[in-house]
């Protein structure tokens, strides 16, 4: 990699959205760079088994991320791991600020996917690391034999609910309505689950405990009744929020932080594109972020190609009015 070249796309995550766009545009000859401030795969590298994606009945979620960033280095694509601050727009070219160093680019295609979001309750903050969790995938085995508590009724909760009943002696999912969000699919697993219990219509308070958790204080959405409830770890699963803080200033996002793009993956601003989960979209999964991630190398395809002409043009007409 040269830091002093000006690639013609720069990729922001390496998520499935990201890594896609990253072999799309290297196989079109585009000089790409793809920056990642963790471990390359997204939220993938934290799921168990993928079983939605075509092609796989079932594959773990790092299997899948390593297998879609050899295919994104395959064709030619640079990467760096680092966080980016700020991607500032311009003409013709954008800058990427990392902590160290700024790159250029003539186009930018955001695929900074989205992160777990934080039940905002006293005791989660000092209980992290300490008995409460956003990863089963990375933490379920510290809790064998236990009593878990999960948070939410999406996908997420009910999936890891499952997933943690093989080292937890019982796994009792709090949810603040009386039926789930999940897909039916996996409800019915934890249904028929035994180590699986519910607990309906409360809202979780506060998270309570002394060096680790002892359990949760919840209250009844509908009575309002509150009642502790006794656990020794508990996983929120409570949705995802944008990671679009590198984008605030650039007036793309919507209220809740999501950058809107049309179906070209397009943001209003020329040049500035956006994939995966931190578009704002009906549904976001491995699949569809894959999706976007080869519109989103499209759309900066044309549009660099697009650039080069006018940059051309304009250094001709330059080049005839100093001779
Ligand atoms: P992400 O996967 O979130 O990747 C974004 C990447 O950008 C991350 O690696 C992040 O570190 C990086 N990044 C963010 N900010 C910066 C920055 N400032 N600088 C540098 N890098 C940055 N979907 C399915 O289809 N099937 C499933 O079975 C499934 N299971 C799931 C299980 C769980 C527990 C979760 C949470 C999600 C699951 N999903 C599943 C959803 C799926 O994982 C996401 O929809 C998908 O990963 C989104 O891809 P993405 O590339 O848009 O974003
Ligand atoms: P989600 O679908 O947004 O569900 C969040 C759940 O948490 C909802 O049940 C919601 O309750 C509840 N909730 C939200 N805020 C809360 C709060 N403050 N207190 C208590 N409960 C709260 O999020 P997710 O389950 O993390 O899924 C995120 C995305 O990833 C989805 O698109 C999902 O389909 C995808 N995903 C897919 C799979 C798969 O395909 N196998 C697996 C995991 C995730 P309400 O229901 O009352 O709103």
């Amino acid at each position: 990699m040269n830091p002093q070249q000006v690639y013609d796309v720069i990729i922001a995550g390496a998520g499935p959205a990201g890594m896609t766009a990253a072999v799309y545009t290297s196989r079109a000859n585009m000089r790409t760079l793809l920056i990642e401030k963790g471990s390359p795969g997204g939220q993938m590298v934290n799921t168990e088994d993928i079983e939605n994606y075509p092609g796989y009945e079932s594959v773990l979620g790092p299997e899948l991320s390593q297998k879609m960033f050899d295919h994104a280095r395959k064709f030619g694509a640079d990467y760096v791991r680092g966080q980016i601050r700020e991607i500032r727009d311009g003409y013709p070219f954008k800058s990427v600020v990392l902590d160290d160093w700024e790159y250029k680019a003539k186009s930018v295609i955001v695929a900074t996917g989205a992160e777990h979001r934080k039940l905002g309750v006293p005791g989660e903050k000092e209980f992290a690391g300490r008995g409460v969790s956003y990863c089963a995938v990375c933490d379920g085995a510290f809790f064998a034999d236990m009593e878990l508590v999960v948070v939410g009724g999406g996908d997420s909760a009910v999936e890891e609910a499952v997933f943690l009943t093989r080292y937890a002696s019982k796994v009792t999912i709090i949810h603040r309505r009386d039926s789930l969000r999940a897909q039916k699919i996996i409800q019915k697993r934890a249904f028929e689950n035994e180590k699986i219990h519910f607990i309906w219509n409360q809202q979780v308070l506060e998270i309570r405990g002394d060096s680790t958790v002892s359990g949760v204080l919840m209250q009844n959405t509908v009575t309002g009744e509150v009642l502790e409830y006794p656990c020794q770890g508990v996983f929120i699963y409570i949705g995802m929020d944008p990671i679009s803080y590198c984008v605030k200033h650039l007036g793309i996002t919507n209220d809740a932080g999501y950058i809107r793009t049309d179906e070209q993956m397009r943001t209003k601003l020329p040049g500035i594109f956006a994939a995966g989960d931190v578009r704002e979209k009906t549904l976001r999964q491995v699949v569809t972020a894959t999706g976007d991630g080869c519109l989103a190398a499209q759309s900066a395809q044309h549009y660099v190609e697009q650039l080069d002409e006018r940059l051309k043009e304009q250094s001709l007409l330059e080049s005839r009015n100093i001779s």
